[in-house]
């Protein structure tokens, strides 16, 4: 393991939390820490070619990460690519787990996978300090979910490295699903059924155009009321209260109080106002939204010698360009370069 970096935690950096131009207080930080990945999503990936690999050293991530949390990071999820390839995981999350947050607590550190290595990492992944997961299935039914992820015979995997999470106490165990019309909206109901059978939180996300293929279009995007009103026709449902104000998912239960279903509308119901997320991708780049043009290398910055407080004034003065909201369905939008397998979803 690399050797400790010191955390700058000197009173000028103390009162320096993260704000950005419009007073959005930055607490979240979504790390990219491989951009390699085990499937081809067809909302994410091109079926074709290979992505180019653009990794750090697990050393360099964990020094970028002290550097965000001492500008007031408060949760950090490591993602990718898919984070559980990346060689060197458990190593960062021990690490993680020590640091604490300008007030004194614990980080909130949370992992997204897409749960096909899950199965036997799951009791290290928890041993290692982390408290979380979240599991990335698009479909309950195996024909569905291989048309997705065009790699065969990984249902059963996930699905076991998700009771196998969920035997850890990698709980609340969160399960994602991007619907999409003509792959998987026929899943609503049945995903809605695996969450009351499971004990898990089903979470269907609106399909942005961020993948590397010519898929998304409005007509493929499944909107909220629509999640909502097939949702209705299995019992009548129920809305839930907000955890927090920064929340993306509104979430419903149903009648019986078995269940619980969030959806996350970045589409039709855009939730730029309370977002509080950066994220740094894979080659160390700070991306400010999902949808930027451009990224900030913070890499660059440490590469050529920069020190802590170098790099703390570098994302200071990258989070006050953060963009007030995306514009995705609007004339002019333009579709980012990356896809999230490079952003880090
Ligand atoms: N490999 C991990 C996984 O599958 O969860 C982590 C990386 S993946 C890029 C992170 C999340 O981004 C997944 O939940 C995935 O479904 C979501 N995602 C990728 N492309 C998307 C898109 N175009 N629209 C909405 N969500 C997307």
């Amino acid at each position: 393991m690399p050797a400790q970096v010191p955390i700058p935690v000197d009173a000028a950096s103390r009162s320096a939390r993260l704000f950005d131009s419009q007073g959005r207080a930055i607490t979240d930080l979504r790390v990219s820490i491989t951009d390699r990945c085990n499937y081809k999503c067809v909302y994410c990936r091109t079926g074709n070619q290979g992505a180019l690999y653009s990794e750090l050293p697990i050393s360099d991530y964990l020094r970028l990460i002290r550097v965000f949390v001492s500008l007031g990071i408060e949760k950090v999820r490591l993602t990718g690519g898919e984070p559980l390839l990346r060689h060197g995981l458990l190593d960062l999350l021990r690490e993680l787990a020590a640091l604490r947050t300008l007030d004194g607590e614990p980080l909130d550190l949370a992992l997204t996978t897409n749960g096909h290595l899950l199965e036997s990492m799951a009791a290290p992944l928890r041993d290692a300090g982390l408290q979380r997961v979240t599991v990335s299935m698009d479909a309950v039914n195996p024909d569905a979910f291989h048309r997705i992820t065009r790699v065969p015979g990984s249902f059963h995997q996930v699905l076991a490295g998700i009771r196998a999470a969920k035997a850890a106490g990698l709980e609340p165990l969160k399960v994602n699903c991007v619907l999409l019309r003509g792959f998987n909206d026929d899943q609503i109901v049945p995903f809605a059924e695996f969450s009351r059978r499971e004990g898990v939180i089903v979470r269907f996300i609106e399909f942005m155009p961020l993948e590397e293929d010519r898929l998304w279009s409005p007509e493929v995007v499944i909107p909220f009321l629509e999640v909502v009103d097939r949702l209705a026709t299995l019992r009548p449902i129920v809305r839930l209260t907000p955890n927090a104000a920064s929340e993306t998912a509104v979430r419903f239960t149903f009648d019986d109080g078995l269940g619980e279903i969030g959806i996350i509308a970045p589409v039709s119901q855009a939730f730029c106002g309370q977002c509080s997320r950066v994220r740094l991708t894979s080659d160390g780049k700070i991306r400010t939204c999902l949808f930027s043009q451009s990224d900030h290398d913070l890499y660059g910055v440490m590469n050529s010698g920069g020190s802590d407080h170098d790099l703390a004034d570098f994302i200071q003065r990258t989070i006050l360009k953060k963009e007030a909201r995306h514009h995705i369905g609007e004339p002019g939008f333009l579709k980012p370069s990356r896809s999230m397998v490079h952003i880090g979803g």
